[in-house]
């Protein structure tokens, strides 16, 4: 069993596949090519949003963020203490400071109150600028977008939606990668939307940030290539992972983001009164880039990827160390608050195979072997 097949993905999308790819090679137009624009044009529209910027990876994309607004030495920027390393990374890239900020123990999203206090204290100290609200869709789930946006109001600050899980996520219909101020995303691979190799995009409402994303993207141009008027990136995203990613565009379109959505209702029909499974609030719909559970302890959660591991049965822990707890972090250790949460969760979580092509025999298989090890 895979953790996520993108091999049978491949087999279902072979045809299309294969003629997209060849006709890139063959049209040998491998950096903005045609398919970027058209690419960035549906992806803007499916979000929702008036722009796309495509680029190289997801991480690129939250710097390009950064880079728009200014952010560098004396501000702070709030990032959830339970998510992937990039999330913060960039922050203290540009020489800004992250604040880490505890997540909901349901949805594991940063938790709106720890994000006000955390804001409080941080003016209180009088040390840093608070400027930017980092919001992750972790696993897929939308963050608490209604009540991040009340405190980004009071506060002055801008929110970065982290979409990189979480591109096909919605709340009451309004799609993912459009709650932020400025909204990035992901084409790993392994997200819910992802290419054949590295890829990401910038999306915002707002003309002035979309032009600055296109000039840092390409080495900080001006009216043409080599006029550059800023220091930027070689961050672009190639032609052939927008050919691909259009194929699988239309395929997540028509039906992969039904199915995960399947699999994820199957898993918790069956395991719902065995462990703690995810929780989605009323209006929220995840793309489900994991489904994780919650066991009761380390012990038990290490045992039972065990057994499942000598089932065949693949599964990860997404994750074991919070951002505060991070030797890469460690010289601001003093100044975070303690984030209890994120503790538990880096003990008890364990995301499970998840993918549009999953079987419902397999889904089945996954619990039974989980619940007779629990
Ligand atoms: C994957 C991921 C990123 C980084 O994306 P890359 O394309 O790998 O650079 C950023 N934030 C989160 C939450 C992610 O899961």
């Amino acid at each position: 069993m895979q953790f996520r097949d993108l091999k049978h993905q491949y087999e279902v999308l072979k045809q299309e596949m294969d003629t997209a790819m060849t006709q890139v090679a063959a049209s040998s137009a491998f950096i903005m090519g045609r398919q970027v624009k058209e690419l960035e044009s549906q992806l803007a529209e499916y979000v929702g949003v008036k722009h796309c910027i495509t680029c190289a990876n997801g991480t690129d994309a939250l710097t390009i963020a950064l880079k728009i607004w200014g952010i560098g030495p004396g501000d702070a920027v709030f990032v959830p203490d339970f998510t992937f390393f990039a999330s913060a990374e960039i922050v203290s890239l540009e020489g800004a400071t992250p604040i880490f900020v505890d997540v909901d123990k349901d949805t594991f999203n940063i938790d709106s109150e720890s994000l006000e206090t955390a804001i409080k204290k941080v003016i209180e100290e009088g040390l840093y600028t608070p400027k930017v609200i980092i919001a992750v869709d972790l696993f897929g789930l939308p963050a608490n977008y209604p009540e991040i946006r009340k405190i980004a109001d009071k506060y002055n600050l801008f929110i970065l939606e982290d979409g990189a899980q979480g591109f096909g996520g919605a709340i009451n219909g309004q799609r993912n990668c459009s709650f932020g101020d400025i909204s990035t995303t992901s084409f790993f691979p392994a997200k819910p939307l992802g290419c054949y190799g590295d890829g990401g995009a910038v999306f915002t409402d707002n003309d002035e940030w979309a032009s600055l994303a296109d000039s840092y993207r390409v080495h900080g141009k001006g009216s043409f290539k080599y006029d550059n008027v800023r220091i930027g990136l070689n961050s672009r995203l190639d032609t052939l992972q927008a050919a691909i990613l259009l194929v699988k565009l239309k395929a997540f379109k028509d039906y992969e983001l039904t199915d995960v959505n399947k699999a994820a209702e199957s898993y918790t029909g069956i395991l719902s009164d065995k462990v703690k499974t995810p929780v989605i609030p009323q209006g929220y719909y995840s793309s489900w880039a994991q489904y994780t559970i919650q066991l009761d302890s380390r012990e038990q959660r290490d045992r039972i990827q065990a057994s499942l591991k000598e089932a065949g049965i693949p599964t990860m822990v997404y994750y074991p160390i919070g951002m505060h707890a991070q030797t890469a972090f460690a010289p601001m250790r003093d100044r975070q608050s303690k984030c209890l949460n994120t503790e538990h969760l880096c003990d008890v979580v364990l995301s499970l195979p998840i993918h549009p092509y999953i079987t419902e025999e397999d889904v089945i298989k996954v619990c039974k072997v989980l619940i007779s090890n629990l």
